[in-house]
Formats: C-alpha cells, structure tokens, sequence
C-alpha cells in the first residue's frame, strides 16, 4: 500500500495529515470524537468550535493554520525520503471558521476551496482574493477542488446582503405574525444579526445554538426566551408546515426559509419536511430588486427570487454558497489546468467543465506558467496527479445539507419526479504518493 500523504474533509485510513475547511456534517463525515488517525489542520476558529461539535476529541491532535501563512510540512514519501508540502489556508467566508486551502508541493499546486461564498461587491472577499492571488503569483493552480454546489447559469441569485433585507422586509410586512426562520448549526449569523439590527430586536434560538452564538462572540443578541421577540430561529430540520400549522392555530405565523436552492413547486404533503418537499421555478414570480423591495412587474425566468410558497411560508435566496456567476469569475481569476466538483450531486448537477472548461488552462497569464516548485510542465505534472474522492449519500444529519435533486426537468417549467437528500454525502480528496513523481491515487 502506498503510503498517504494528505486528506481534505475525507477521514479514512492512510493519510499523514488531515484537514478540515469548516465544520458542517457534510465534511466531518468519518470525524468522530475518538479521532486518532494523525493532525487535523483547520482554522483557529474551527478549533474553538470544535470541541463543541466532538466533545472528547483529543485536542493535542489539532494544529491551527494561521489565515494567509504558509505551513511547511514534512512528511514521509514511500520511498522513505522526506516530501516537503506547503499549505495556506484562506477565508472561505461560508461559515464561522471555513477555509479554503491552497497546497502546493512536488505534485504541484492544488486549491480545494470547500464550501466557499466570495461576492462580488464584498470587501471580506476582496481580501481573500488578494491573498489568493498572493499565494498562487507564481504557480500555475494544477487543479481546483471546487464547490459546485451552485455550478449551473440558472443560479443566479442575490448577494447574502440583499437577500438579508429582502427577510427583513418580509418581516416588516407581517408586523403582528410571530416569524420563525430555519438555519443550520452553523452559518447564516450575519442574516441573523443583520435582522437583529434593523429590527432593534433579540433574535430567539435553540439552546445549543444560543452556546454557539456565545462561542462566536455573540452575547448580548440571541436569547432562548421566546416571550421576548418575535423572531425565532429554528433547525431547517424540525422546520416543516406541520409545525407552522400548528403555530398559527395559537398564533400567527410565518415561516421564512433562507437558501440558494431554486424550488420547484409541487403538490404539498403536509407531513413532508421542507427541504425535501419543494422545489420552485419562480418563474412568474415577483422579483427582489437590490433594495429588497419587490417588483412584481417584471416576470423572470432566473431563479434568484424570493417565494411565497405556501400560505405561511417564504423562500428567499440568501446562500451561503457562491451563485453560477461568483463561481465563474473565481475560475477565471485562478485559471486552473483542472476543475473538480466537491459535490456530487447538487441541484441540475453537470460536470463543472461543461460550463467553466474555457476559463482553465488556456489563455493563462504567462507570468504563471513557470512555478519555482516545477520541475516538470503544469500539465504533464496535472496528469500525474489525482484525487480519490468519495461521494455516496447517506441519512440525513443537518439541514444546510439536505438538498432537493431534481432528476427530470420539463420545459414548462421544473418538475419534481424524484426526492433524495442533495450534498448527503461525503466530501474531500485524498492525495497519494507513488514513486517520482509523486503520484495520486487514482479515484
Ligand atoms: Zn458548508
């Protein structure tokens, strides 16, 4: 067996080094408390959480990787010499803690981004595109292990900004509803906040995500009385019109769920959770301009919008992923030799070349095309070089996963023809050494 080098958000036998990019079951598939398998790298931040998530995890195995430093590591090659790999982590602006890793070493250079959001007007982002393009100056990006998860032109939804006042507004139209918003372990705080702020008021969550918040800092806005505000945040899971239902026979109330997805309606069973319920083509919707006012006049046919999908009930599109367009403009900015879904089975799935295959390898600036770390050409080093990654479903665990696949589209608009949990399975790449070159294993 050759011996292993590193694994990104994978968890099985053979690796020398671990990493995780952020902490949502997704990627910690395999981690467990009991983990002993070698170091697990990740951000300073996943690390104060992390014993949150894995109670007794033995925390001498963590090494925290500062943002925007390269990390040299030494690990044993199976000819038993030494192999010297390089990492910089890079703020993934996904979740609190999410990192995207830039490696590079005899193999190349490779960018596996897990989860990633970068806006285009965002001033986070601009500063993590710096570092990026810092980090890669002088390397060509042999592959990019990306987050496909929105790879498709029909995604083409608003930034997290407007979509949070577009809640807010919704909010402020139902002044004497109770509102009730479905969010994941981890992720969407600054909706929270931004809600929070606008409406001078505590925001209601569920007593271990109340410990969350304080571990992020967060003291003084979240509350788990619910006889203080109106507005309370939930688990997606434990969202469902079952639930609301039986609110508004005490009280009325609305439900708002925040995600990228596009829903595609079909007929409601009442007992069906919500994310595996609907989907929406929104196609005669009203649109949300930049303010987040509504224009109803102005049919469309993209699926940014923000939908009334049930008489209590509101999707707005506030991700936490990268819409087509980010993801786009982020490929072109790296111009990799290779791209690399990460997820295997997001909504309208195609292989992330089909769209973004004319923005790698050719036309690369020229000043890229010879890497101190190269001792061979980019692309016969690429060729060298592969990943195993493993994508199977399983159960459903969050909600920030459980993601509605359509298998059957018509032309009048989407159809939902089959149900199954979308990003159920497990994530990462694991990198293999052979002989010289060093090698990958192939998946
Ligand atoms: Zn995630």
């Amino acid at each position: 067996m050759e011996s292993g080098l590193i694994s990104v958000d994978r968890w099985a036998d053979g690796s020398q080094a671990y990493f995780l990019t952020h902490l949502h079951s997704d990627h910690t598939k395999g981690l467990s408390s009991s983990w002993a398998k070698g170091p697990l790298f990740c951000s300073r931040l996943t690390a104060k959480l992390f014993p949150f998530k894995f109670p007794h995890f033995n925390l001498s195995l963590i090494r925290i990787l500062q943002i925007g430093s390269w990390h040299t590591l030494s690990l044993l090659s199976s000819s038993g010499s030494r192999s010297r790999v390089q990492v910089m982590a890079i703020d993934a602006h996904h979740c609190p803690g999410s990192v995207m890793l830039v490696f590079r070493g005899e193999f190349g250079c490779l960018l596996y981004t897990g989860d990633f959001r970068w806006e285009a007007n965002c001033e986070r982002a601009a500063r993590a595109r710096d570092m990026l393009l810092g980090a890669i100056k002088d390397e060509v990006v042999d592959i990019i292990y990306l987050d496909n998860t929105y790879c498709n032109p029909s995604y083409d939804f608003p930034s997290r900004q407007v979509a949070a006042q577009q809640v807010v507004n919704i909010i402020l139209s139902h002044p004497e509803h109770d509102i009730v918003i479905g969010i994941n372990t981890l992720g969407k705080e600054d909706l929270l906040l931004h809600i929070s702020r606008e409406l001078k008021i505590k925001i209601c969550v569920w007593p271990e995500r109340l410990q969350t918040m304080h571990l992020l800092g967060f003291n003084d806005i979240f509350t788990t009385n619910t006889s203080i505000t109106r507005v309370r945040a939930v688990p997606q899971y434990s969202f469902s019109i079952d639930t609301l239902e039986a609110l508004n026979t005490m009280h009325p109330t609305i439900g708002i769920m925040p995600s990228g997805l596009p829903w595609v309606k079909k007929g409601l069973q009442k007992s069906e959770n919500l994310y595996s319920s609907f989907l929406t083509s929104r196609s005669k919707r009203g649109r949300w301009s930049a303010n987040g006012e509504v224009r109803s006049d102005q049919p469309v046919t993209n699926i940014g919008l923000i939908e009334r999908f049930h008489e209590y009930m509101y999707s707005v599109p506030y991700s936490d992923h990268s819409n087509y367009a980010e993801i786009k403009e982020f490929v072109k900015l790296v111009r990799p030799t290779k791209l690399k879904g990460i997820v295997s089975s997001s909504t309208c799935y195609i292989e992330p070349m089909y769209y973004l295959g004319p923005f790698c390898g050719v036309n690369r600036p020229a000043q890229k095309l010879h890497s101190k770390h190269e001792s061979k050409g980019s692309v016969e080093r690429a060729e060298a070089v592969s990943t195993k990654s493993s994508f199977h479903n399983d159960n459903f665990e969050e909600s920030e996963n459980k993601r509605i696949k359509t298998s059957k589209v018509k032309s009048s608009g989407f159809r939902l023809s089959k149900f199954s949990g979308l990003r159920r399975m497990s994530r990462g790449a694991k990198i293999y050494e052979t002989n010289s070159p060093v090698k990958a294993e192939k998946a």
